[in-house]
């Protein structure tokens, strides 16, 4: 039995047609796949809607921003933007651009989807964190899922929202505002 990192050189080309992770394996699937992380933060106030991952959320506070304040989408879209090198969401979609004013995150995301696959990629999988003190987020991360995989068309088990407090420290802790992080994972079209 190989190391992973051995060569074994059973294979004729390089690829996975031997079925054992060779070093040349490893090293190829290493230049396939691209990883992106993003992180956002906006203020809680009063008198917004709620949106977290599409989602409308019953609070009595909203998140503040140009768009509809997805912190939680916007998160997402910098992870997939910073995976395939593009620029962040601040520069894509301006926020002294009127045409943003309001917009639907979603909608946002399905153009960062545009721009990902003109540079050949695809998304594998995605996992995201939201930081919130109030309200209890858990109830409404099945639809969030499902909002996002329909966008960046992947099954839900490939999006992965977790909901989580801050035990009361810090912003998010008083109930100043909401942070999120995400990650993505991209991979090379096939075709
Ligand atoms: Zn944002």
């Amino acid at each position: 039995m190989l190391a992973p990192w051995d060569s074994c050189f059973d294979c004729a080309t390089i690829g996975l047609s031997c079925g054992r992770l060779c070093k040349a394996v490893l090293l190829n699937l290493g230049s396939w796949m691209r990883i992106g992380m993003g992180y956002d933060v906006h203020r809680l106030v009063e008198g917004r809607r709620l949106i977290l991952g599409g989602v409308e959320v019953p609070f009595e506070k909203g998140l503040l921003g140009h768009s509809d304040a997805d912190v939680l989408t916007h998160a997402l879209m910098d992870a997939l933007l910073g995976a395939a090198g593009l620029p962040d969401i601040g520069q894509q979609f301006p926020d002294n651009d009127p045409t943003h004013a309001g917009a639907d995150s979603l909608k946002l995301l399905g153009e960062v989807l545009r721009l990902v696959k003109k540079e050949g990629y695809t998304p594998g999988n995605v996992d995201i964190v939201i930081a919130a003190q109030e309200p209890k987020l858990a109830a409404y991360i099945p639809a969030m899922r499902e909002k996002l995989a329909n966008v960046l068309d992947l099954p839900v088990s490939a999006v992965s929202v977790k909901p989580t407090t801050t035990e009361g420290l810090g912003f998010v802790g008083i109930g100043a505002g909401m942070a999120a992080w995400a990650v993505a994972l991209l991979e090379p079209m096939s075709d």
